[in-house]
């Protein structure tokens, strides 16, 4: 559920209609709804309530500033992966303790920073990374909380640009490995383990493989018990999927039913980090048309966003929904919506029909929300553009669009 609709043919953001908004903010546009931001952590946040639980919102997904304030009013907690989120997270106002740090690369810097904010814990990827978190806490006089992640081997059946818990991925440790590193955790002597993590993929549309992956963990559990390690946090990470297009994966509180389920009497404290089931829908990417243009085999739609702007479809052949900004009557066509950037790979959509576009016309590109913005750069030196938030009557520039002066500023 999603709270951009059409009044009277014409789409808006909640109360606030999207040709407005390019009118006076440009093209193309990144557009959040407040209330869907809110709605979908809480659906999350509340299909867990039946258990000691934390919803540490998965900040690469849609790292704005103003978006983390917002999840962060409604009481998220955020997943990190970088110094740069980990700062982000700070500013929006996050407590510490409830921010977890996952990523295979953590670099020294980082780790002594986020040990100075004295985050929840540190979700280790390598036994290399142990020894360099026992390191740099050891010089600060401080204890490092940690969970390993452990790569469980299931196959979440997703693209394989986001599948990351299986045997071939560079993520987590396997069983064996992580068994060895947890004992050497405990005789660390600035290491604290106090729990165990997973995150298995992204888009997973069906419930089996989390359920799958926490039974692995819950007997791991029991093993690392026998070794005399107590694990409080549970930590199984994000990957709900959302829809795109026709998939139907199961509702947040489906989701959290069966996982409550096979969790009751654990005495766990559960970590969930939701990405794109909190921030996907919430968004769209408005553009506009620069030209239409016919060969003998195409219809093209030229739109003013490209692959530097959205590159999931380049990435993973994502589809994403498009619609007409102001609902016509005409014939439909079979276009390639494309963008200005010098790439055969550039593209937002192929032999998608919508209704004949003119030069001028805007579309809206739907589950844009989610690894949009955050992934879009300045490739041809683009300017990123802005992103709006939108609640209520109210319209927030969360992030201005660039300029040429911002294209130079760190240029010698
Ligand atoms: C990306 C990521 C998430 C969020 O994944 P979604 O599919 O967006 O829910 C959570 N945890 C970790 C460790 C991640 O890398």
């Amino acid at each position: 559920m999603h709270h951009f609709e059409y009044k009277n043919n014409e789409l808006h953001a909640e109360n606030i209609s999207i040709k407005e908004l390019a009118a006076e903010y440009g093209t193309p546009l990144y557009v959040y709804s407040a209330a869907t931001l809110r709605r979908h952590f809480e659906a999350f946040d509340s299909a867990f309530s039946g258990l000691e639980h934390m919803t540490c919102y998965s900040v690469k997904a849609n790292s704005n500033l103003s978006v983390l304030k917002l999840l962060a009013e409604q009481g998220a907690g955020m997943d990190i992966v970088s110094g740069g989120e980990l700062y982000r997270a700070l500013k929006a106002g996050v407590p510490a303790n409830k921010i977890v740090f996952s990523g295979v690369g953590k670099k020294a810097y980082e780790i002594a920073e986020a040990l100075k904010a004295d985050i929840l814990m540190f979700n280790v990827e390598s036994v290399g990374e142990l020894h360099r978190i026992n390191e740099v806490a050891a010089s600060m006089n401080k204890i490092a909380r940690i969970s390993f992640r452990i790569n469980p081997n299931v196959d979440p059946k997703t693209h394989p640009y986001i599948s990351t818990g299986m045997k071939k991925n560079k993520f987590g440790l396997d069983m064996e490995t992580a068994k060895k590193a947890y004992k050497t955790a405990k005789e660390l002597a600035s290491i604290t383990p106090i729990g165990m993590d997973c995150h298995i993929g992204s888009q997973l549309t069906t419930i089996e493989p989390f359920l799958e992956a926490l039974e692995k963990l819950l007997s791991f559990r029991d093993e690392l018990g026998e070794m005399g390690i107590t694990i409080e946090h549970l930590d199984l990470g994000g990957g709900l999927g959302i829809t795109y297009d026709e998939e139907q994966p199961p509702h947040p509180k489906e989701f959290g039913e069966a996982l409550c389920k096979a969790l009751e009497g654990k005495k766990l404290k559960v970590i969930l980090e939701p990405g794109r089931v909190i921030a996907g829908n919430a968004g769209i990417l408005v553009s506009e048309v620069i030209y239409t243009k016919k060969t003998p085999t195409k219809d093209f739609l030229i739109v003013d966003a490209g692959m530097n702007d959205l590159i999931r479809p380049s990435l993973y052949q994502s589809y994403h929904n498009i619609s007409e900004v102001i609902k016509n009557e005409r014939p439909e066509v079979d276009y390639d919506v494309v963008g200005p950037i010098c790439e055969s790979g550039d593209f937002l959509a192929k032999d998608r029909h919508l209704p004949e576009m003119l030069q001028g016309e805007l579309i809206a590109v739907y589950s844009a929300g989610a690894y949009g913005f955050t992934m879009s750069s300045n490739y041809n030196s683009r300017l990123r553009a802005a992103e709006i938030i939108v609640d209520g009557d109210d319209v927030i520039v969360a992030r201005r669009r660039e300029t040429y002066e911002d294209l130079l500023n760190l240029e010698a």
